[in-house]
């Protein structure tokens, strides 16, 4: 049961803290390692001065939340928004450490954002904040302290930019210093397509539990950016058939399956998935309640909440995007048998594509999309065994089993390096 209360319901952090509870508690974790563990390592708060393209000087708020180093340099994207707030940057870095202790590779958790609106900002605005932000933040980042990567309104420019910046300062070109860059600056073979590529992985795996066939199966995907639109090409591509779509501006619904190659062309012309003539207009949250048999919410956070958990209509939740539901929503869908692939398995394929990036860069040795694919699979495919195989084995459902799995890992790790000083 979750120990959230819904007046904490949206805090991405509180809801982090209730399942990290559940899970603590069931390992039998003492109180004084909960305490560490529960709580960021560091947080970085900067006021960015920037210099808009009409001369005005504005100033930005940005955040880089370090969650843990015991397994390895931190990790996490970096998020441009004008809701971004500390309470969902923390709570997101400690989501990071567990999502990098799930599939076992040698991260621990950071997540950063600036508030900031890019729909109203130029190109170079946009550039100069990322550069004056990664300035101010440069002690702390780096290939062996703190790798970023894209995340909600950032992408491979913004992560070029991230780079040249830390470059500029070391005085030689640090390719590791990022993940998630072209590919012409030691970015990685499917690392755009990885964490969409993850999402099918599980949810390929999660239709063996009920001996579906991925053409029988009905999909419908929520956000249609970088995680929503991949899953989506991929999975039509494999076979699944694709009845909704939506994005923040409102989505589109066709029972007998849409056309995506067709409507990524139209959401690259439109810059939105709205008016896409292939199908009937819908809203971006109803399309949440249509019936399915798998869910992805690859959009945004809390848009699953004691509010509409009652109304969903899937077999299967994969979450795509991280924290979209609420933990008192995760009561809900577990008495009414909504099988969960919580967002710490079903979106680490990016973090895992990263993890490969950063192994290139450092080797300075790059491998074809067929071995990134290869690998990818196999960590995704074992990671959803463990989750599974865990949750039967500990009697609890998958979220808290993912929890447990990743918490025991971070866990060990601090036992044997002890506590410096
Ligand atoms: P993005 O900015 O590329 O796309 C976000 C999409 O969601 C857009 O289509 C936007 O219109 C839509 N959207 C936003 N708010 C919405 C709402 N209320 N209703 C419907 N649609 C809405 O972002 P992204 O990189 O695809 O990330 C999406 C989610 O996945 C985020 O939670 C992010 O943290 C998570 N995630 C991303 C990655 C990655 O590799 N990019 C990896 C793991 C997790």
């Amino acid at each position: 049961m979750s120990t959230v209360g819904t007046e904490h319901e949206l805090s991405v952090y509180e809801s982090m803290a209730a399942r990290f509870d559940v899970a603590a508690a069931k390992l039998q974790i003492d109180e004084g390692l909960k305490r560490y563990l529960r709580s960021p390592n560091r947080e970085i708060i900067v006021h960015i001065p920037v210099a808009m393209d009409n001369r005005e000087l504005k100033v930005f708020d940005g955040y880089r939340v370090q969650h843990s180093i015991a397994r390895g340099p931190c990790k996490g994207g970096v998020r441009y928004s004008p809701d971004v707030t500390l309470d969902e940057i923390r709570g997101l870095a400690a989501e990071m450490t567990w999502k990098c202790a799930v599939v076992n590779i040698p991260f621990g958790g950071a997540k950063g954002g600036i508030v900031c609106d890019p729909s109203k900002l130029s190109m170079s605005e946009l550039e100069r904040i990322t550069r004056r932000y990664t300035a101010e933040i440069l002690d702390y980042i780096g290939p062996e302290r703190d790798v970023p990567a894209p995340d909600m309104n950032t992408n491979e420019q913004t992560m070029a930019w991230i780079m040249d910046t830390y470059s500029m300062h070391m005085r030689h070109t640090v390719t590791a210093s990022v993940t998630g860059k072209p590919l012409d600056l030691g970015g990685s073979h499917g690392r755009r397509e990885a964490t969409g590529r993850g999402v099918m992985l599980t949810v390929d795996e999660a239709l063996k539990h009920f001996w579906w066939k991925r053409q029988e199966t009905r999909l419908i995907v929520q956000g249609f950016g970088n995680v929503g639109s991949e899953a989506a090409r991929l999975m039509h591509d494999e076979g699944y058939k694709i009845i909704g779509v939506a994005d923040a501006t409102g989505g589109v619904f066709n029972t007998q399956g849409l056309d995506i190659t067709a409507l990524l062309d139209y959401a690259k012309q439109n810059n939105t998935v709205n008016g896409f003539p292939g199908g009937e207009a819908i809203g971006a949250q109803e399309i949440l309640e249509q019936e399915c048999e798998v869910l992805v919410p690859a959009a945004t956070e809390s848009v699953i909440t004691s509010k509409n958990a009652h109304k969903i209509n899937a077999r299967i939740l994969a979450e795509g995007a991280n924290s979209p539901t609420t933990p008192p929503a995760d009561d809900i869908l577990f008495e009414r048998g909504v099988f969960v692939v919580p967002d710490i398995l079903a979106n680490a394929g990016g973090v895992t594509v990263s993890y490969f990036e950063w192994v290139q860069d450092r080797q300075g040795y790059f491998w074809p999309e067929s071995t990134v694919n290869e690998r990818l699979k196999s960590i995704m495919v074992a990671a959803f065994d463990e989750v599974v195989h865990y949750g039967e084995k500990h009697k609890v459902n998958n979220r808290i089993a993912a929890y447990m799995l990743a918490i025991d890992r971070v866990a060990f790790s601090i036992k044997l390096r002890g506590i410096y000083a």
